[in-house]
């Protein structure tokens, strides 16, 4: 099918779906117009873009936006700021909160119209957020006599998602600004109050997703210029801090929590990331705290004994609090075997969707499968893993000791019930998008084969002045066609240990990834035990080629090996045997060659100083013949989430008609139970039939017709 006959067809099938919605749509206006129902109207307006769509949603309980020419002012601000913007809801708020195209009956009013504006906008005007879960504003007395803005939220907020939930709160502290009203000046007690109330409802009613730490819900309390207010809507009252005169309520309510915790808490870093960028432009250096709350954040994240680390990117522990029963934790924060981070996407996989190799599910006893939620450290929450075959699997421990990485399903098929341990659970392939998604500074990841091949390719370019294979297949002995496949195809071509070695002598570029070793996971005490067993053992060699390693079997530096992820066999419960290409690749990253053994390298590693911080890969760097990187990355720590916490949530039958039945109508609000009863205890609006003057709850009499 060529490109123009398809475009036709495409847009005949437009073309159809808008007739046939028109048609629809026709029909049904026709039959509300009989007023048989409560409204004589459709109230699904048709919308064909985004700034219809949220005109249409506010319509619904202020009709007079509708045709205000807002939409057209919408367009105006996208072609200024960019389509879905903050800035564009901010500004389209405060236009309309200034009765710039409608005029309301009070100031308050405007504000919420056009704070509901602003709000379904970068909502797409999908949820109902804008119009229930944010449900009114309400003005409070500062201490000092001035006034300023409460937001009433409500349970229907969650609707929102966190970022949105709270990016909501902007919109009404910048509209707050605007307008003239003063910043919330937080009570101590109303600060404390705000603590007790989320840890009260995350203890006592139901668990929030993020529960921030005390120091983070005060310190945001203490410097918010809104106050966060709501209906109450538990059954439970707060356990302190109660009867406030600026706090409604002793009970517990649920819009607040989810407000302040899963949304200004839990998202401040994406906040922030908005705001430093055009904060200032938009007059909203109030916020400014935010910087400081991050930092606080940052340290109640890492946990007690974290926070004297120094790392960059300290382990997460939260996915890890509030563990249901039954999920298995796949692995800790930042624990070295765990997932090891890979940057990248599969067909399969997507936005929150990351990738694993189908052997890590099938090591893991198949409980993770094609679809699972896994609860992760980093960079984001959740996801729901797809399979991809190109990434790294696991590297196991059997029963009998020996270390093997698997790599593909039958070989994980045949081994899986004899596994001890697993060592590495292989890689997780997660997309930047989830990064810039979350903020999340990017991190470096271990060495892969699509690194790899790109240093090789600017190596030979930077030789031969081009990607000359011919040269490159000469030079390293390696033939013209291996090469190419390995360029073209990294992550499906299987190159030999020894001409691994020889592309990175020859190339000076590091070794092969599949090669490469973690050997940053073992401290130079380990190394040095490993060195001296290895004076114990045999090497098999033919020529240049080294085929095979055989060692007296030694549990202590045979860990080593394992940790490190060397394959490698025990023979006999007698010997371990490294062979299969790690043999040569093993002795190439030491630096030992037909010249040098591993004296000079014992010697080194001796003369290091007990305190020094020098790593393994730094001293291999230095002394080995090849180029070695770290393999390892970071470590992603993982568990499983709650899969059926996410089904689908399907409504038994299709019904066409809402009727309240009321009690009368049993637990299963039956209509036969009803009319059983012979009676329905609701509200019902009451008319008068002109004619006959009978009351009917309808607005047609059903006398008279
Ligand atoms: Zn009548």
């Amino acid at each position: 099918m060529t490109e123009e006959t398809q475009s036709k067809k495409i847009s005949k099938y437009f073309s159809e779906l808008d007739k046939e919605t028109k048609d629809i749509l026709k029909i049904s206006k026709e039959a509300r117009k009989r007023g048989l129902d409560p409204e004589k109207d459709v109230e699904v307006p048709i919308a064909c873009n985004m700034a219809e769509r949220v005109i249409g949603l506010i319509s619904a309980i202020a009709p007079k936006v509708a045709d205000a020419g807002i939409e057209k002012r919408i367009t105006e601000l996208e072609k200024q700021y960019g389509n879905l913007d903050w800035r564009v809801a901010f500004k389209i708020a405060e236009e309309i909160a200034q009765q710039k195209f409608v005029k309301f009956d009070s100031q308050i009013e405007a504000m919420e119209i056009g704070i509901r504006i602003g709000f379904a906008y970068i909502t797409l005007g999908v949820v109902s957020s804008p119009l229930e879960g944010f449900a009114c504003l309400k003005v409070f007395k500062r201490e000092d006599g001035k006034e300023y803005i409460g937001i009433n939220y409500a349970g229907p907020i969650r609707s929102a998602g966190g970022t949105m939930g709270a990016a909501s709160v902007l919109i009404v502290d910048y509209v707050r600004k605007k307008m003239g009203y003063a910043a919330y000046d937080a009570t101590e007690k109303e600060i404390k109050r705000m603590s007790t109330e989320l840890y009260d409802y995350h203890e006592r009613v139901t668990n929030l997703q993020y529960l921030p730490s005390k120091e983070e819900i005060e310190f945001l309390t203490k410097h918010i210029p809104v106050q966060v207010v709501g209906e109450p809507s538990e059954k439970l009252e707060v356990s302190n801090y109660k009867d406030l005169p600026r706090v409604e309520t002793n009970t517990i309510r649920n819009g607040v929590c989810l407000v302040i915790g899963e949304c200004l808490c839990q998202k401040a870093p994406k906040l922030w990331k908005q705001l430093a960028r055009w904060g200032k432009d938009f007059d909203m250096d109030q916020w400014h705290f935010l910087e400081e709350f991050l930092k606080i954040q940052k340290k109640a994240r890492a946990g007690k004994e974290e926070v004297k680390s120094k790392e960059k990117v300290p382990p997460d522990y939260n996915y890890i609090k509030d563990l249901p029963a039954g999920r298995p934790v796949l692995c800790h924060p930042k624990y070295p075997g765990g997932f090891r981070l890979r940057y990248g996407r599969s067909r399969a996989s997507g936005l929150s969707s990351m990738s694993i190799s189908p052997v890590t599910m099938l090591v893991l006893d198949e409980f993770i499968g094609v679809g699972t939620q896994i609860k992760y450290e980093r960079p984001g929450k959740s996801t729901a893993v797809a399979p991809c075959d190109t990434i790294e699997g696991p590297i196991v421990k059997l029963e009998d000791g020996t270390v093997i990485r698997l790599e593909t399903k039958e070989e994980a098929r045949k081994f899986s019930s004899q596994v001890e341990e697993i060592l590495f659970l292989g890689d997780m392939l997660v997309n930047y998008g989830e990064f810039l998604n979350r903020a999340h500074v990017l991190v470096s990841p271990g060495y892969c084969e699509e690194w790899w091949v790109q240093e090789l390719e600017k190596a030979t370019v930077d030789m031969f002045g081009n990607l000359d294979l011919d040269k490159l297949s000469s030079l390293v002995g390696i033939s013209k066609d291996s090469l190419d496949k390995l360029l073209k195809l990294p992550f499906r071509s299987r190159i030999s240990a020894e001409a691994a070695v020889q592309l990175s002598r020859s190339m000076n570029i590091p070794l092969h990834p599949y090669y490469t070793y973690h050997w940053n996971l073992i401290d130079l005490a380990r190394f040095g035990l490993m060195l001296e067993w290895f004076d114990k053992g045999k090497v098999e060699r033919e020529g240049d080629k080294i085929l095979k390693i055989v060692l007296p079997l030694d549990p202590e530096p045979k860990r080593a090996l394992e940790l490190i992820g060397m394959p490698h066999l025990v023979v006999n419960n007698e010997f371990v045997v490294i062979e299969k290409g790690h043999a040569h690749a093993l002795m190439a990253s030491l630096g030992v060659t037909q010249e040098k053994d591993l004296a000079s390298l014992r010697k080194t590693v001796s003369e290091v100083p007990d305190d020094s911080e020098t790593s393994v890969l730094e001293i291999l760097s230095k002394s080995g013949d090849v180029r070695l990187r770290d393999k390892s990355g970071l470590f992603i720590g993982g568990r499983m989430g709650r899969p059926e916490k996410a089904k689908m949530r399907k409504l038994t039958g299709s019904p066409h008609v809402l009727f309240p039945v009321g009690e009368e109508g049993g637990r299963l609000r039956c209509f036969q139970a009803a009319l059983d009863e012979g009676r329905i205890t609701a509200d019902f609006p009451v008319y008068k039939c002109t004619k006959c003057e009978k009351e009917t709850i309808s607005p047609i009499c059903e006398h008279c017709g």
